[in-house]
């Protein structure tokens, strides 16, 4: 039995190099589209394969979205380099996250803000609570912290924030989000209902809200007070 301990290490360990070959090939690609040196570094260290459902590990490094049940989905990785991209986010900023999902997202968000940085993520679903919650705690975040809750209304108790940004698609931009954004602060919103808008805020130091269109996106509804 201790033959057998051994082997089943070492074919672990030959999964594991593998999805790291895969990982390193995925972000080499995403990075041949201009995003990002510290964000492609960042997603290089965040394990995608430890934030989707089991039998899609061998997935989790194809560049498309992954279902990871209630009908939400783990974003493409793309989407989450531009996303990061459009944030600039940089050590020590306060993050709001609205739709955790699996976790991946403010996974690699917490590398970007680093240990004294904080990433907040709200998640309506009370199961993908759990599932994002276990999934940063395998891969060891611990300035992540995901709450239960109507993020459309944003989480004004640790507000405000440097960042914020909606993983989920709203037919407004809700005005509770733009309260709790801080002067000089950075929002980025899918817009729309079918095919949506990615919208980037930026509110400058006097509190004036600057709205720039970034591009058609597809995401799946903000549901909520502030959303459909
Ligand atoms: N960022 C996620 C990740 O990295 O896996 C992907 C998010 S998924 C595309 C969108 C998520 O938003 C879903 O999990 C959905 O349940 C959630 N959602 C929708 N409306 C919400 C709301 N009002 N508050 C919080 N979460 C919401």
């Amino acid at each position: 039995s201790e033959k057998k301990d051994k082997r089943k290490q070492e074919e672990n360990q030959e999964e594991l190099h593998q999805l790291e070959e895969m990982r390193e090939r995925l972000i080499r690609r995403i990075g041949i589209h201009g995003a990002d040196e510290k964000v492609l570094k960042a997603m290089l260290r965040v394990p995608r394969h430890l934030f989707v459902p089991e039998y899609a590990k061998k997935g989790a490094y194809i560049d498309t979205p992954l279902e990871i049940g209630f009908g939400q989905t783990i974003s493409a990785p793309h989407m989450v380099a531009i996303m990061c991209d459009l944030l600039e986010l940089s050590e020590g900023l306060k993050v709001l996250e609205i739709g955790a999902g699996s976790g991946y997202n403010a996974a690699v968000m917490g590398e970007l803000v680093g240990k004294s940085g904080h990433v907040y993520t709200v998640e309506r679903i009370e199961p993908l609570v759990d599932f994002a919650r276990e999934n940063l705690k395998k891969a060891g975040y611990e300035n992540v912290t995901v709450l239960l809750d109507d993020g459309s209304m944003g989480y004004s108790k640790c507000a405000p924030y440097d960042r914020i940004v909606v993983t989920c698609a709203a037919p407004d931009i809700p005005e509770p989000l733009l309260e709790q954004l801080k002067p000089g602060g950075i929002m980025i919103i899918p817009v729309g209902d079918y095919i949506q808008e990615l919208v980037r805020i930026k509110k400058d130091p006097e509190g004036k809200i600057h709205e720039e269109k970034r591009g058609g996106v597809v995401f799946v509804p903000l549901i909520g007070k502030y959303g459909f």
